[in-house]
């Protein structure tokens, strides 16, 4: 009786499915495994993580590799992706006119608009003058707050104050009236004086409402519509701030200034075109579409995105030995993001989130190195090694043994460089096509979206849902119910927003408050998935129109994630598509579709 091992080599993970075979059916699934791939998918390099997975599956399963019959390798035309961001604006100040750094523990609360004086200057103001008082280094918090409590008796009006020092809640608490307090203003002397100034500290957990409006600062100030426009860069860089301060100074001095980023050249089936990467990602993307299937991009010379797809070209080249005129960009996909970035000028190491594009972007080579990968495993194992067909193909055969499918069926194979879908008719006829950005775009966009600079952080934010831990013995979860337990948790969790993954709990680092990561998480996972569902599937649909798409069967290790199916499944259901998560022989979930099809190819219907 034949044993027949179903090989599928993915960019992220290589899926093992073992099974015996009688009389033309599959007598006994054995075995599935799952490893992660070595090197570049399609490469030479992934026969040591191919092994390893094999000799798992035939462990499992009570048999030793000899008894192998067949191993069957999906015809992985190696894709690779890489991903890119570019930065398409950048925010300067040329005069100080802004603080908006979060100190960790601004004092008061609400909003003063004053005149900023120097510290020294209060004890000279008039009964009546709304004042900001701007407290330099060396100043003891009681002092401060015995000068300003005199002040206030004598009847001015100290709406609010600026602190070089971490000591804005002691000054308050020592004040007459409470007034909003932003402190560790590190170029404190560079906070320009007599001139009009807001202060807004909001309450703890919240975050400020009048200085991240661009109306709220035209309100404070006076502001016409023209000036108005002007603030809109400020008003952004404050989004999400606990506190903040703008000083009104002369002129235009804060600037959202738009970088150049260059063009990208489209080249498709339907004829070519030139799109800006400023245009955004809404722009290049239909773009694309306008004329897809693609044939090759180009970026203009001298920019990054120019940089990353020669990158990608690049190592393709040199993995695949094939010359390097010979690869061709097949696909992009654009994803609107934005970057915390320094703001030039600052007084207190600001940050504005700044626009920026993120790009993945594909190339396929032809499939002579399958065969290296097929000719290697044959001289290792002596075993008979066929490269048994396309991806897709071995996809919807394994997604066809989910309980209650049957043809014709869609399916979404979500990976980690690529988002694949592929049709199939009654008459077995199968369309399919392979597409840029998938999992590890999400887990980038995370990544660079909340300043991480750390991918496994990223990876498990976008893996596992969140909570608060609000006590040493419970937990608040991100849809609002409570956790409790009954020994204490790790002090160092406490008070922090963490990771909720099956091992315990991981503190994340970063300052960001709950819903902010979970926005980001969940934008991240839609601009990616949903838009590549409905460009994938309006491609294999039968005459393009993806209302004639009756059943989408979900696969791959994206569709396990917690929420990307219930995204994609809603929004295939405007177009009245029944959508669902797959599981692949009623056992394995959304994962071994490729495996399991390749196995199911052997008993020789062709698909
Ligand atoms: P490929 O076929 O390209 O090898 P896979 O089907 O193995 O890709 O999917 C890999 C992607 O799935 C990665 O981006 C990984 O982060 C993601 N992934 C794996 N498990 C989960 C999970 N539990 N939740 C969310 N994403 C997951
Ligand atoms: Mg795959």
């Amino acid at each position: 009786m034949p044993i027949i091992a179903g090989v599928d080599i993915g960019n992220s993970t290589t899926e093992i499915c073992l099974a015996r075979i009688e009389a033309g059916q599959v007598k006994e699934y054995l075995a599935s495994s799952i490893i992660k791939t070595t090197g570049i998918k399609g490469t030479t390099a992934n026969v040591p993580g191919i092994l390893i997975a094999l000799e798992e599956a035939v462990k499992k399963s009570g048999l030793s590799m000899s008894q192998l019959t067949e191993i069957r390798l999906n015809e992985a035309t190696p894709v690779i992706g890489d991903l890119a961001m570019e930065t398409i604006t950048e925010t300067i100040i040329t005069e100080s006119t802004m603080i908006g750094h979060n100190p960790s523990t601004p004092g008061g609360i609400g909003l003063g608009v004053g005149m900023t004086v120097a510290f020294a200057e209060l004890g000279v103001q008039a009964a009546g003058e709304k004042v900001i008082c701007v407290i330099p280094k060396g100043i003891d918090f009681e002092d401060a707050a015995r000068t300003i409590n005199q002040a206030m008796d004598r009847g001015v009006d100290v709406q609010a104050a600026i602190a070089r020092q971490d000591d804005a809640v002691l000054i308050v608490n020592r004040l007459r009236r409470r007034i909003p307090i932003v402190d560790e203003v590190t170029l404190i002397e560079k906070v320009p004086l007599h001139m009009l100034a807001s202060v807004e500290v909001a309450e703890a957990g919240q975050t400020i409402k009048t200085l991240s409006n661009p109306y709220g600062i035209a309100t404070v100030f006076n502001l016409s519509p023209e000036e108005t426009k002007m603030v809109v860069p400020i008003a952004r860089a404050l989004i999400g701030n606990r506190s903040a301060v703008v000083v009104r100074t002369p002129q235009g001095d804060v600037k959202a200034r738009a970088i150049p980023a260059g063009f990208i050249t489209l080249s498709g089936q339907k004829g070519k075109t030139d799109i800006d990467v400023e245009a955004g990602a809404a722009k290049i993307m239909e773009a694309v579409e306008r004329v897809q299937p693609i044939f090759d991009v180009q970026g203009e010379a001298g920019t990054n995105v120019n940089g990353m797809l020669e990158r990608v070209r690049q190592v393709m080249s040199e993995l695949t030995a094939q010359p390097l005129a010979d690869m061709k960009i097949q696909d992009i996909l654009a994803v609107d993001t934005f970057v915390p970035q320094k703001v030039q000028g600052g007084l207190a190491g600001e940050f504005a989130l700044e626009n920026a594009v993120a790009l993945a972007a594909m190339v396929k080579t032809s499939r002579l190195p399958m065969q290296q990968i097929a000719d290697q495993l044959t001289e290792r194992l002596k075993v008979n090694v066929v490269i048994a067909g396309v991806e897709a193909n071995m996809a919807i055969r394994g997604a066809l043994t989910t309980p209650g499918t049957d043809k014709p069926l869609a399916i979404l194979d979500m990976g980690g460089g690529s988002t694949d879908a592929a049709i199939i008719a009654r008459d077995e006829r199968v369309f399919s096509i392979h597409l840029a950005g998938a999992g590890d775009m999400v887990t980038m966009l995370i990544n660079s979206e909340l300043g991480l600079n750390d991918f496994d952080l990223a990876e498990d934010i976008k893996k596992y849902p969140l909570a608060k831990v609000e006590s040493l013995y419970h937990v608040r979860l991100e849809d609002g119910t409570v956790q409790f337990y009954d020994e204490h948790l790790p002090p160092q969790v406490f008070s922090r927003v963490v990771i909720l993954k099956d091992t315990g709990m991981i503190p994340i680092p970063a300052d960001h408050p709950l819903d902010k990561i979970r926005h980001v998480r969940r934008e991240a996972k839609k601009r990616v998935f949903v838009t590549n569902a409905l460009r994938s599937l309006a491609r294999v649909a039968p005459t393009g129109n993806i209302r004639h798409i009756e059943f989408v069967v979900l696969v791959g290790g994206s569709a396990m994630d917690f929420e990307v199916a219930d995204m994609v499944t809603d929004a295939l259901a405007e177009y009245g598509i029944v959508c669902g998560r797959g599981n692949i022989r009623g056992t394995e979930g959304p994962r071994n579709a490729v495996a399991t099809g390749l196995v199911l190819s052997y008993l020789g219907k062709e698909v």
